[in-house]
């Protein structure tokens, strides 16, 4: 197969897109988010994603899990909850999956009970989905392919490997091949991390972030970026977009709240609205 061709996004093109609230808006208008994401084991999971949504510009955020006490303490303008999604109230893009705590088995035996943390219902919905870290696993491609509305997965390395059943080597050595062929499999837009972020439907040249930082390469910066995307998505931005974009202000936020020396992923998420501002000014 020939090697499909590559683009970068220019900060022009993201200060054109970042979501602005019209005069007459309200939060539904600005995007209301629904994040199912963080366990008992993993309960900052749920929080770093709760930040990357609210610093993201959405309207409101809706969580639903059992964060909500950590969610709640740092950020007390999210709607908690920890029943189903489906009871969670109307959301315009739902966010699941980071820190699920899920192994294979124990995300196989829930969906038995037919009661699994949400990932099959959110998949379920009319509106666009982001599936991220455990979300991911076993993840099936008829459960995303014909959805009624946008899909973003966006996988590590290790993540998309074990969706493509190659090895994590396999993946980081053909990462414009492996992102494609995933786009293709699940008819969605994958946006596969690293030290460069590609995203890639399944045709069409494949967006190359160029603002990334090996800052970034800490715990739960990941489950930000969820989140960031996910209130894009929720402002009506189309998955390849708010992948792109997500990407391109992580990237920035990350060197921000680094300027050369260790960073956390909160930290990433507060440095969120100084890159927003300084890109839309400069359009
Ligand atoms: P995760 O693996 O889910 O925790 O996500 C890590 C985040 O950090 C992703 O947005 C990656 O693209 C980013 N990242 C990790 N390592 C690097 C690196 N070496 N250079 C740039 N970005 C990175
Ligand atoms: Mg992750």
């Amino acid at each position: 197969p020939s090697v499909p061709s590559v683009e970068a996004l220019q900060h022009a093109d993201v200060a054109d897109l970042l979501p602005t609230p019209a005069a007459e808006s309200d939060k539904y208008r600005r995007g209301v988010v629904g994040v199912v994401a963080g366990s008992a084991r993993y309960p900052g999971a749920a929080v770093l994603a709760v930040a990357g949504a609210l610093r993201g510009g959405a309207g409101a955020v809706r969580y639903v899990g059992p964060g909500g006490d950590a969610v709640i303490a740092r950020f007390p303008e999210t709607l908690v909850s920890d029943g189903s999604p489906a009871k969670a109230g109307r959301v315009q893009a739902w966010v699941v999956g980071p820190g699920l705590g899920l192994g294979a088995p124990l995300l196989e035996r829930s969906r038995e009970l037919g009661e699994g943390p949400g990932v099959d219902e959110v998949l379920g919905s009319d509106v666009p989905v982001l599936v991220d870290a455990d979300g991911l696993r076993g993840l099936d491609p008829d459960a995303v392919r014909g959805r009624p509305a946008a899909t973003l997965l966006t996988p590590h390395a290790g993540e998309a490997a074990a969706l493509l059943g190659v090895p994590r080597e396999k993946v980081e050595a053909e990462r414009l091949a492996s992102v494609r062929e995933l786009a293709s499999r699940y008819g969605a837009t994958v946006l596969l991390k690293g030290s460069t972020t590609l995203v890639a439907d399944a045709d069409g040249p494949v967006r190359v972030n160029p603002t990334g930082t090996s800052w970034l390469a800490t715990a739960g910066s990941g489950d930000v970026l969820s989140g960031l995307a996910g209130s894009l998505l929720a402002a009506g931005l189309g998955a390849r977009d708010a992948g792109s974009v997500a990407a391109y202000l992580h990237g920035l936020a990350g060197r921000h709240a680094s300027r050369g020396a260790p960073a956390t992923a909160y930290g990433v998420a507060e440095a969120v609205p100084g890159v927003w501002r300084d890109v839309a000014a400069s359009s």
